[in-house]
């Protein structure tokens, strides 16, 4: 059945009806009244959601984009930081700094595990000549389904006095992100993550410290440039033509969460990832992250015994209808990934939990499918 999907991968991810209409409304000037309207309530909604009394801006582009963003007003060529990278997109953010001509020390950890705080902690006090510009990290890896302890992060790197650079690409809306209280100093989402709409928009907030450090950086920048959004966003405008239907859809799927609202968002996150753990072990299957910090967003599972990754996935896809996420780069053929972040429901999880288990058996899998389902069920009505 090519037209009926199950799309559980982490982003795109599935899109609500109402919001999906919203995207198809006629255009309107961008600087225009109804638009200012638009980009107020949106950018106001945004701030609960970030968990800031800062700005947040709205970027027209991909997550990446908004790492970018992040680098270019930040930092300056030669500068200093500390790279926290625990997967594939921990790398990205490294690799986007060197591109800048940023001067990046690694701290990496072994992918599957989580950044280690002391560690983070002592190369920091090593630092007395405060070297360190800025420390950047991933709060959720999706790559390897691991979600990084900000709450204690966020303290250690004020106390030293660098910048905190944070790339919550996908665990804005799926997960606690306290951007004030944690003392992050940038923050970056994405808009096809759990924010429930289309790719296109990225989200940056930016607090004090990040804006004196701007003033004095000095990588050349221009589309990214959020001085002029500042600028513009007070006459509730962005600087260049944003895109106009993913804003009308960002301002239908933040109505849905502050109806829903955000301390329930999460549990519901946390409960459907316990759901799919549960299904996922009762399978007989392995988890790729450490139990202690699996991600909310998305779960990682090591290749089944005998079964290819490539040959699951689909056969998911073309019997079921259901899209799972393969591994990148060195875990290509190693873990398949299921996302549940968004506008995911418990009966999405039973059926993708029931289609894996009947995938696995066919393809010689020595698993009881239904073993898989109950379990899954058993978490869901739990407690
Ligand atoms: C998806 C993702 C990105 C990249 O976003 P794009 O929209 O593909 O550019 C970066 N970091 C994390 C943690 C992500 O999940």
């Amino acid at each position: 059945m090519k037209d009926k999907q199950l799309l559980m991968i982490p982003g795109p991810t599935p899109v609500p009806q109402s919001v999906l209409l919203a995207g198809a409304a006629p255009m309107i000037n961008h600087r225009g009244p109804e638009f200012a309207e638009a980009l107020e309530e949106v950018t106001e909604a945004l701030k609960r959601v970030f968990q800031t009394r800062h700005d947040v801006f709205i970027l027209t582009g991909s997550g990446t984009g908004g790492l970018e963003a992040a680098v270019v007003n930040a930092l300056s060529p030669g500068d200093a930081v500390l790279s926290v990278s625990i997967g594939v997109f921990g790398d990205r953010f490294a690799a986007i700094a060197k591109a800048f001509g940023v001067k990046v020390e690694p701290l990496d950890f072994e992918w599957g595990t989580a950044a280690d705080p002391e560690k983070i902690r002592a190369r920091l006090a090593a630092d007395n000549k405060k070297e360190i510009k800025a420390v950047m990290v991933t709060h959720n890896e999706t790559s390897t389904g691991v979600t990084n302890d900000l709450a204690e992060i966020g303290p250690i790197v004020r106390e030293h006095g660098a910048l905190l650079l944070v790339d919550g690409i996908s665990s804005l809306v799926a997960m606690d992100c306290q951007t004030d209280a944690w003392c992050l100093d940038l923050v970056v989402a994405g808009s096809q993550k759990a924010f429930m709409i289309p790719p296109g928009l990225v989200f940056i907030a930016i607090n004090d410290r990040a804006w004196s450090a701007m003033e004095k950086a000095s990588i050349p920048r221009f589309y990214w440039d959020l001085g002029q959004a500042k600028d513009y966003l007070a006459r509730g405008q962005t600087p260049w033509t944003p895109a106009v239907p993913q804003v009308f859809q960002l301002r239908a799927a933040l109505r849905i969460l502050e109806a829903e609202g955000l301390q329930a968002c999460f549990a519901r996150h946390a409960r459907q990832a316990g759901a799919v753990r549960a299904g996922v072990k009762a399978l007989g299957l392995k988890m790729f992250a450490e139990s202690s910090h699996a991600s909310n967003a998305v779960t990682s599972i090591r290749k089944p015994d005998g079964v290819a990754v490539a040959a699951l996935r689909k056969l998911l896809l073309d019997k079921y209808g259901v899209v799972l996420a393969g591994g990148q780069q060195t875990l290509k053929d190693e873990i398949f990934r299921i996302g549940h972040l968004g506008h995911v429901s418990e009966s999405d999880i039973v059926a993708t939990l029931g289609a894996l288990g009947m995938a696995l058996k066919e393809l010689g899998g020595s698993v009881n499918p239904a073993a898989g389902v109950a379990a899954t069920v058993e978490h869901l009505g739990g407690p």
